[in-house]
């Protein structure tokens, strides 16, 4: 008889885990994957990327029939909005993904243990009533919200919510104030913004968009506003009372100051988000967690404790989805005896407003910090399809090392910025210089040849500028 019951028990199906369990057994092993949520795919699929995505999608359409833009173009429509619909094609997507994982779990043979898993021992786990045994243990428990002391968030009431409340209000709220100008902040204030509230974004920082170039964070704040969005920077809420429908928050600067009282029928509580680790037992394993309740692990992501292996928004690192999965990708290997890496310093990050506002790599500051750079800033006014498109907002800014060319950060906002800046991965990954790019023939139009110009830039020869 076996000595385990699986080869790999992997705790959570988020982008992490199904990703390894998928990979795992891909790779030969038997695998199980254990889940407390109703359905696979974890945050991203049922409450964060996916639904986000959904409305952000549809809310750009009214948006642009609501506010001139397909006037512009020659479609005159009045877009009378039906917000139940709005919804239903959020589920639908969000249906459709998490059976799709389903699906995927069953041509691999994997295992979907339904319950909350709890360690008993390194290769021991309870879930719900069952004990399940493995050689090898992926913790993929990803993260929750982060709740601000004071501040209770009921989202069945609907009137101070975190983002799955916001995913999925019944009515367009008349005044929503965000508290954190970071990337749920922005995202959903948008979609809520474009649907008709008035958005108020309170931010503890002077700028929104933090870990982001600043000229990014500048010029998204200036394009922000001009959509309508009124900032609060350097401003903290201190306390929130409801009543009946209505919320009142006090706030004051962050350095601190004369308290403010603003009402608002819709607070959105984003503040960042925190390890999943509570109710674990990870205790019964002798492993710990660190000062932000993430759990280490070394570069193969395997923990202080050899059967116990972590990815994703449980270890350090950027909570995304795409450094999940790539962790999940890596784990999977390393646990089959191959070697399984993942590059931390090329994993880009996404806004996913219109435009879309991305970045990869080091930003300006960061990058003087290491040494002698050059810089260059394209604008997508210049960029012909950019132009035509009536998207003229943003722009693509590269960062070279001065000696060696080579490109150490690229930032973009530009309506399919999340898309272009694909190729600064791929460039970075293979250690290009800002000239490989520069000489590397691009399509036209394209919203992607600013990219081009920029890095021509960065030797002083861009042509359309
Ligand atoms: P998760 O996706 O959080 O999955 C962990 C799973 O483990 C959960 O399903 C949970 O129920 C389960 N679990 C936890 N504890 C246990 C236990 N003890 N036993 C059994 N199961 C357990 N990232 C992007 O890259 N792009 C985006 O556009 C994007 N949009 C987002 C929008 C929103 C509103 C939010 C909230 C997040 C967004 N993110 C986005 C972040 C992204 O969702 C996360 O980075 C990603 O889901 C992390 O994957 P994970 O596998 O580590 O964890
Ligand atoms: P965040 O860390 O992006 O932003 C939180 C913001 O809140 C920061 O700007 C911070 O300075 C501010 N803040 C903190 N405390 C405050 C206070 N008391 N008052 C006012 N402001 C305060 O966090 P988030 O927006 O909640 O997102 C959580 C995670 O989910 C992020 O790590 C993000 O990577 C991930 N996510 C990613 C995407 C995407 O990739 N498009 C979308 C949504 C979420």
């Amino acid at each position: 008889m076996a000595e385990f019951d699986y080869d790999v028990l992997v705790i959570g199906a988020g982008p992490g885990g199904y990703v390894a369990a998928i990979r795992a057994a891909q790779l030969g092993l038997k695998v199980a994957c254990a889940e407390s949520r109703e359905t696979l795919g974890g945050t991203c699929l049922n409450v964060g990327c996916i639904p986000s995505k959904a409305m952000l999608h549809a809310s750009e359409y009214f948006d642009a029939a609501a506010n001139g833009a397909m006037a512009d173009m020659g479609i005159d429509v009045a877009p009378k909005l039906n917000l139940p619909k709005m919804h239903d094609q959020r589920l639908d997507a969000v249906g459709g993904l998490t059976k799709g994982i389903e699906f995927l779990f069953k041509k691999n043979k994997v295992d979907w243990k339904k319950g909350r898993a709890s360690f008993v021992d390194a290769n021991t786990v309870t879930v719900g009533d069952a004990t399940v045994t493995a050689k090898n243990i992926v913790i993929a428990t990803g993260s929750s919200v982060t709740p601000l002391p004071g501040i209770d968030v009921d989202n069945d009431k609907g009137v101070v919510v975190d983002s799955t409340g916001a995913l999925e209000l019944g009515k367009v709220p008349k005044h929503m104030v965000v508290i954190g100008g970071g990337v749920i902040g922005l995202e959903l204030g948008s979609v809520w913004r474009r649907l008709g509230a008035e958005v108020t974004c309170v931010e503890f920082l002077d700028q929104i968009l933090p870990g982001m170039d600043e000229d990014v964070r500048k010029e998204s704040n200036k394009i922000f506003t001009k959509q309508g969005i009124t900032f609060k920077l350097g401003t903290k809420v201190t306390g929130c009372s409801v009543r009946g429908k209505t919320a009142s928050l006090t706030m004051e600067p962050s350095a601190g100051g004369e308290e403010e009282v603003m009402k608002a029928d819709c607070v959105l509580v984003s503040i960042g988000r925190r390890p999943n680790t509570d109710g674990l037992g990870l205790e019964n394993i002798g492993l710990g967690v660190n000062q932000r309740g993430q759990i280490e692990t070394d570069h193969s992501f395997c923990t202080k404790v050899p059967s116990v292996w972590a990815v994703g928004d449980v270890i350090p690192g950027p909570m995304l989805a795409h450094k999940a999965e790539d962790e999940g990708i890596a784990v999977a290997e390393n646990i089959a005896g191959q070697i399984g890496i993942v590059n931390h310093d090329v994993i880009p990050s996404v806004v996913y407003t219109m435009p879309e506002i991305a970045g990869v790599g080091l930003t300006e500051a960061q990058a003087k910090e290491r040494g002698a750079i050059k810089t260059s800033k394209f604008p997508m006014m210049a960029n012909s399809r950019a132009k035509t498109n009536h998207e003229p907002d943003g722009f693509v800014k590269v960062i070279a090392d001065a000696e060696t060319d080579r490109v150490l950060g690229v930032w973009a906002i530009a309506s399919v910025a999340g898309t272009m800046i694909a190729e600064a991965c791929i460039a970075m990954e293979f250690g290009a210089t800002s000239e490989d790019i520069a000489y590397t023939c691009h399509a036209h139009p394209t919203h992607a040849e600013a990219t081009k110009e920029a890095a021509m830039g960065v030797r002083g020869k861009p042509i359309h500028m």
